[in-house]
C-alpha cells in the first residue's frame, strides 16, 4: 500500500499518472495537485476513461511551501513526485523535510531570474534529507534519468573502465506546427540558447549555443543534424565517474526550427528580463510560451520517433570496446496508449519506474542522489516492462568527431 503525491500536471505529470495508474498493486493511491485544479481535472477524466481509475486531486501552489506543507500534511503520501517546473525543486524539497516524507524529481533546481541549471542547490540537501531518513531521488526522467541509468549499468557490465561518453538526444518526430516545443516552451528555450559546455580532461570547456554541428545516424530515424549542448547530467555523471576523459551530450534539431529561434532571439522574445508593457512588467519567454502550442496538444499529431542513449567508449578487461545503448520510442504509440507524445512518455515512464523502485524499498536510502548512484538492473528491467525498450550495439570504434 503506497500513496503518492504527484505535483505538476502537465505532459509529463499526465503520463506518469497514467503509468502509475496502470500499476495499482504499487501505487495503491493517487493523488495529483497543481497550480490549476482545471489541468488536475482533464487527466482524472482521462485516467478514469482510459483505465476505470480513479485518483484524488487538489490545487496548490508549489512555490508557497506553507502551502504545500499544508496538502502534505493533509493528504499524507509517502512520497512525493515532482513534476511541476525546476523552479519549484527547492520549496518542495522544503515542504517533504517539513513533513517526514521522501522526495522525487525529474530536472534540477534553476532559478527563475537567471537560466543557470545546477545540483549544488540540491545537493546541499544532503544532510538534511539523511538526518531524517529522507531519500530524495534526483533527475527521474529520461534525460537526466535515464542517460544516468544507461551509464550505470554501461560502466557495470560492458565497459568497466570507460573513457569517453555521449549522450545522443534525437526527437525524429514531426508535429506538423510551424514552431513548437516538445516539453514545457520556457524551461526548453532556456535551456537550448544557454552557451553549450562539455567535460574535457577535468575540466569544462564552453562554447557559444548552438555552435557545434554534427550529422549522425540515428536507428530507426536516419541521418539528423545534432548540436552540442550542456545538460545537467554532465555535472553528476562528471563527478560520480571523475575516470571520464570527456563527455558530450548532443541534441538534434531541424533547420526550421533554428531558424524560427532565431529570429525569436533576434527580435528578443526569449529574453527572461521583465520588460514594461503598458505598465507592467512582462517576461518576453513567459509571453512566448503563452502564444505558442501547448505541448501537451502535440501527441494529436505527432509522428515519428525519438532515439535517445549513450556511446561510451573505453577498456572492458582490458580490450578496447565502444557499445550504443539506446531507446527508440515511437510517438504514435504513446499516443495511442497515455494521449501523450513522446517526449512526455520518456520522462513520465522513468518518473513512475523510480518512484516504485523508492517504495518497494529497492532504491530506498537516507540522502540525495542521482540515479547513476544506484543500482542499474532493477531499473533497466523496468524500463523494458513498462514501454522503453533498450538495446545496445558494438561500434566499431570510438565516434570520430
Ligand atoms: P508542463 O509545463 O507541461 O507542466 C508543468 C506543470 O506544472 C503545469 O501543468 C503547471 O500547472 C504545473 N506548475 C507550474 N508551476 C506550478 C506551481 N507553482 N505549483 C504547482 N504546479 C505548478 O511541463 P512538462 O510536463 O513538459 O515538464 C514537467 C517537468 O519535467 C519540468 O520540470 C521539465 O523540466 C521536466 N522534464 C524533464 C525531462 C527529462 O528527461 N528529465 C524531459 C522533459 C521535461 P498548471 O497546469 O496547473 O498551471
Amino acid at each position: 500500500m503506497s500513496h503518492v503525491l504527484v505535483i505538476g500536471a502537465g505532459g509529463v505529470g499526465s503520463v506518469a499518472v497514467h503509468k502509475m495508474a496502470m500499476l495499482g498493486e504499487r501505487f495503491s493511491k493517487i493523488t495529483l495537485a497543481s497550480r490549476r485544479l482545471s489541468s488536475c481535472e482533464a487527466i482524472q477524466k482521462a485516467v478514469a476513461q482510459r483505465l476505470g481509475r480513479e485518483i484524488d486531486i487538489a490545487q496548490v501552489d508549489a512555490d508557497d511551501v506553507a502551502q504545500t506543507t499544508a496538502l502534505i500534511e493533509k493528504t499524507q503520501p509517502d512520497l512525493v513526485v515532482n513534476l511541476a517546473l525546476p523552479y519549484q525543486d527547492l520549496a518542495i524539497m522544503d515542504a517533504c523535510l517539513a513533513t517526514g516524507v521522501h522526495y522525487l524529481d525529474t530536472a534540477n533546481y534553476e532559478p527563475r531570474d537567471e537560466a543557470k541549471f545546477e545540483y549544488h542547490w540540491q545537493w546541499a540537501y544532503q544532510e538534511r534529507f539523511a538526518e531524517k531518513g529522507l531519500m530524495a531521488l534526483l533527475g527521474s526522467g529520461f534525460d537526466p534519468g535515464v542517460t544516468n541509468v544507461f551509464t550505470a549499468y554501461i560502466q557495470k557490465h560492458l565497459v568497466s573502465d570507460m573513457k569517453t561518453l555521449d549522450i545522443l538526444d534525437c526527437n525524429g518526430g514531426d508535429h506538423g506546427q510551424a514552431f513548437a516545443t516538445n516539453f514545457n516552451p520556457e524551461i526548453n528555450i532556456r535551456e537550448i540558447t544557454a552557451p553549450a559546455r562539455h567535460w574535457a580532461k577535468g575540466a569544462w570547456v564552453e562554447t557559444p549555443a548552438l555552435s557545434h554541428k554534427q550529422a549522425y545516424a540515428f536507428p530507426e530515424v536516419g541521418e539528423r543534424n545534432m548540436y552540442l549542448m550542456y545538460h545537467e547530467e554532465l555535472e553528476s555523471l562528471s563527478k560520480h565517474y571523475p575516470e571520464l576523459e570527456r563527455a558530450r551530450f548532443w541534441m538534434t534539431f531541424g533547420d526550421a526550427y533554428l531558424t524560427h529561434l532565431e529570429v525569436l532571439q533576434n527580435v528578443g522574445m526569449t529574453a527572461i528580463e521583465p520588460v514594461l508593457y503598458e505598465g507592467k512588467e512582462i517576461v518576453p519567454l513567459q509571453f512566448l510560451k503563452a502564444v505558442l502550442p501547448d505541448p501537451g496538444d502535440l501527441g494529436k499529431t505527432t509522428s515519428g520517433k525519438t532515439c535517445i542513449g549513450n556511446v561510451v567508449s573505453g577498456q572492458q578487461a582490458g580490450v578496447e570496446r565502444t557499445v550504443y545503448l539506446y531507446n527508440n520510442c515511437d510517438h504514435e504509440a504513446c499516443f495511442a496508449e497515455v494521449g501523450s507524445q513522446a517526449v512526455s512518455y520518456t520522462t513520465g515512464v522513468p518518473a513512475m519506474i523510480g518512484a516504485a523502485l523508492m517504495l518497494d524499498g529497492t532504491w530506498m536510502q537516507p540522502g540525495v542522489f542521482n540515479l547513476e548512484q544506484l543500482d542499474p538492473d532493477p531499473f533497466m528491467a523496468m524500463l523494458n516492462q513498462h514501454g522503453l525498450r533498450w538495446q545496445y550495439v558494438e561500434l566499431d570504434a570510438p565516434l570520430s568527431f
